[in-house]
């Protein structure tokens, strides 16, 4: 059920003021620490972006698609390490609950989710298993009332700081995606650790770690759909995930392109702005139709999501297009400041590194293009 108009847009606009005046300003912090400071963390619960996506019957906001995707354009222009604070709960950490939970799951563990008190996290990708995620070796072998739960999971986002992570295992003998099974697993059961937090190119103040299931006992209970539905739990969540990331990309490049005009507009040379020069404003004429075509395709696509369209197609499309899109406004940013462009004081380089991510995770570009591909081979145009 989407907001009613007025609501929603005051929505908007705290956001973006919460950005302008409470995130930009702490950027170089962040970045710096390696870590989002803990008042604003409260800040961003307070103001109920953990829950964006979670039904108001559990406590969240309830957004639609669409309306989650502005929220996410409004939250891409500041460092994309802020919104994966609270991302996971909104997004890959929360929806296969959502999706395939039963009422008491929900109940249990929604409306916690919902108001930041317990951080998600989604375990998929696994030291030999990236891309092909369907090939899990992860193993979840039924005892009685539990699961034995043994393997590791690579890259998990907000691994450190997480109560509760969907565990994607295989149960089954069933070769690739029919053997796997979702899990939910709290921290605290037995032989569950956590590794250190990888050092990464960019989005610092984002943490990815290992996670190590030693025998975990899970009870049955705890798992999500039947037996063998795991693995088509992860890629609905992923269809609306890669949605998400893809309005992300829209904000990071409306913030770059803002600050090509401010700077451009500045910076002279050869006795006027270089924004009077033709060649530049080429480069930010290439930028803002891109943008503003990677805005449009999110936009609509997420209007088709919530009118029930399958849009696992239109998904994997806005998230290849915005997020290579994003990563030519960026490499032009760097080119339109000059040699300011890469220096750290001026926060283009950072943000340069920052949206490289885009491009892999939720699946790479190349996994998009083969879903792309599949999807349209198999509607025949
Ligand atoms: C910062 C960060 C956060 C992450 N967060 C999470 C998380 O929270 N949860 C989680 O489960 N995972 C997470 N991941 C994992 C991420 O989803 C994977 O890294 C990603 O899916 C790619 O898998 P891989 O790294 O194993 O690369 P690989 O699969 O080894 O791919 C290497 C290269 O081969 C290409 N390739 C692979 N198969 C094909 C093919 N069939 N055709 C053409 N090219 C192909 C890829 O596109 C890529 O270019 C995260 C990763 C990072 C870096």
């Amino acid at each position: 059920m989407a907001l009613e108009p007025e609501l929603f847009d005051a929505l908007i606009d705290t956001v973006r003021r919460f950005v302008a005046e409470r995130l930009r300003p702490l950027e170089a912090e962040v970045e710096a620490a390696d870590a989002i400071p803990e008042h604003i963390v409260e800040e961003m619960k307070a103001l109920g972006l953990f829950g964006l996506s979670i039904g108001e019957e559990h406590g969240g906001l309830g957004l639609t698609m669409a309306e989650e995707c502005r929220v996410a354009i409004e939250l891409g222009r500041t460092t994309p390490a802020f919104r994966s604070a609270f991302g996971t709960n909104v997004g890959i950490g929360s929806q296969g609950l959502v999706i395939a939970g039963t009422p008491e799951q929900k109940a249990h563990w929604l409306p916690r989710i919902a108001r930041g008190a317990v951080i998600t996290s989604f375990a998929l990708t696994e030291p030999d298993v990236g891309s092909d995620s369907a090939a899990v070796q992860t193993r979840a072998v039924r005892d009685g009332d539990v699961y034995r739960l043994s393997g590791t999971k690579r890259y998990i986002t907000n691994a450190d700081k997480a109560q509760l992570f969907t565990v994607m295992a295989r149960t089954g003998d069933e070769a690739g995606g029919r053997g796997v099974s979702a899990f939910l697993v709290p921290r605290d059961l037995p032989g569950v650790s956590i590794g250190e937090p990888e050092k990464k190119m960019g989005q610092k103040g984002a943490r990815v770690a290992d996670v190590r299931f030693d025998d975990v006992p899970v009870p049955v209970a705890n798992r999500l759909g039947a037996e063998g539905e795991g693995f088509r739990i992860a890629m609905q969540v992923l269809d609306r995930g890669r949605l998400h990331i893809a309005a992300v990309c829209v904000g990071v490049a409306e913030r770059l392109i803002a600050d090509c005009v401010a700077y451009a507009s500045q910076r002279r040379q050869f006795g006027k702005p270089i924004a009077e020069h033709q060649l530049i404003q080429a480069m930010l004429a290439d930028s803002k139709t891109e943008a503003l075509a990677a805005r449009a395709l999110v936009l609509e696509t997420a209007t088709a999501k919530d009118a029930g369209s399958n849009t696992t197609m239109e998904a994997a499309a806005a998230k290849y297009f915005a997020s290579e899109m994003v990563s030519r406004v960026a490499d032009r940013a760097v080119q339109i400041f000059g040699g300011a462009g890469y220096i750290a004081d001026y926060g283009i380089e950072r943000l340069y590194r920052d949206v490289r991510l885009f491009r892999i995770y939720e699946g790479t570009s190349q996994i998009q293009q083969l879903i792309i591909a599949r999807e349209t081979l198999k509607r025949g145009g």
